[in-house]
């Protein structure tokens, strides 16, 4: 089993997507830099999407005007259409995430479109970030289950992970963007992904609505996944899916993975100090994360920061 775990930071972008607190340009920047300064190395910071129905991300040119450049950090942009597309490439993102739908109900409402519209959308736009030679990522959201139509066939989010793969997608993300994984089910829909594309880095991305994420997270480690998304603080949520709540908390799944001895290149208390500055002055509200409150064990330097 790979020791080592990415951990890809979400907060700038699907931590902030939804929050009540509007976070102003520079406060956002504010927030990239303590990220980068915790260890972050790749993180979703933009989304280019319609402002009038995502406020939160409408600066997201701004953002990446401003973001420090080098160090090894890449910076992810969201795109959902063709427009989407040309403004992430134009802005200089490290990589574009492109957003497949699992199931219709969801994506009428969040990109007015079936699975099959977001595969055959995909196969179109891809080329423009293949010919950017920028790399392109695929997340297939409401993979595990959907607000509207319930549950979703393991067949078609292999049948899209499928589609992703011979567009050129260099990673696939399994998204349970409400919430309703359990680990079993994890296990299962990472092998049939893996059958169906079987050359694709594998990412996972659980929402904590219902308590499973870490359990997820194990599961996924087991099964050899080893790109984990996850927000600081456990702040996010889709502004399309009702009662979807946090992302993973960034600090909570950092913490269990030292424990067993993983590395993560993320220094824990950095990202807990990040998690209460965004309660304090980032976001002004408390975050769901428990290792914020708890704390790290045991105290002191952890032995497995910055090791690799
Ligand atoms: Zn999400």
């Amino acid at each position: 089993m790979n020791r080592r775990i990415e951990i890809v930071e979400v907060g700038p972008r699907d931590g902030l997507q939804n929050d009540p607190a509007l976070m102003p340009t520079d406060v956002k920047l504010d927030f990239i830099n303590r990220l980068i300064a915790a260890g972050v190395r790749r993180m979703e910071a933009a989304s280019f999407v319609n402002p009038k129905l995502v406020p939160a991300m409408a600066d997201s040119d701004a953002v990446m005007a401003a973001v420090p450049r080098g160090r090894g950090v890449k910076y992810i942009g969201l795109a959902l259409n063709e427009r989407g597309m040309r403004r992430a490439l134009e802005a200089r993102c490290d990589e574009v995430n492109f957003v497949m739908v699992a199931s219709e109900g969801f994506g009428l409402r969040n990109q007015n479109a079936t699975p099959e519209q977001t595969a055959d959308l995909f196969d179109r736009i891809a080329v423009l970030a293949h010919d950017a030679g920028v790399p392109v990522s695929v997340t297939i959201s409401v993979a595990f289950g959907d607000p509207f139509d319930g549950e979703v066939p393991v067949a078609r989010v292999a049948m899209l992970a499928a589609r992703a793969a011979k567009a050129g997608a260099v990673e696939i993300a399994l998204g349970d963007t409400i919430g309703v994984a359990d680990p079993w089910d994890v296990r299962a829909r990472i092998d049939a992904v893996r059958a169906a594309a079987p050359g694709a880095r594998l990412r996972v991305h659980f929402h904590n609505t219902r308590n499973t994420a870490l359990a997820n997270i194990f599961a996924a480690v087991e099964a050899g996944v080893d790109v984990i998304d996850a927000s600081c603080g456990g702040i996010g949520g889709c502004p399309f899916a009702p009662a979807a709540t946090g992302n993973v908390a960034t600090e909570d799944v950092v913490y269990m993975l030292h424990r067993a001895g993983f590395e993560t290149g993320i220094d824990l208390e950095q990202m807990i100090e990040t998690a209460q500055w965004l309660e304090t002055d980032g976001l002004k509200h408390k975050v769901e994360s428990m290792l914020s409150k708890a704390g790290g064990f045991p105290r002191g330097p952890d032995p497995r920061v910055r090791s690799s």
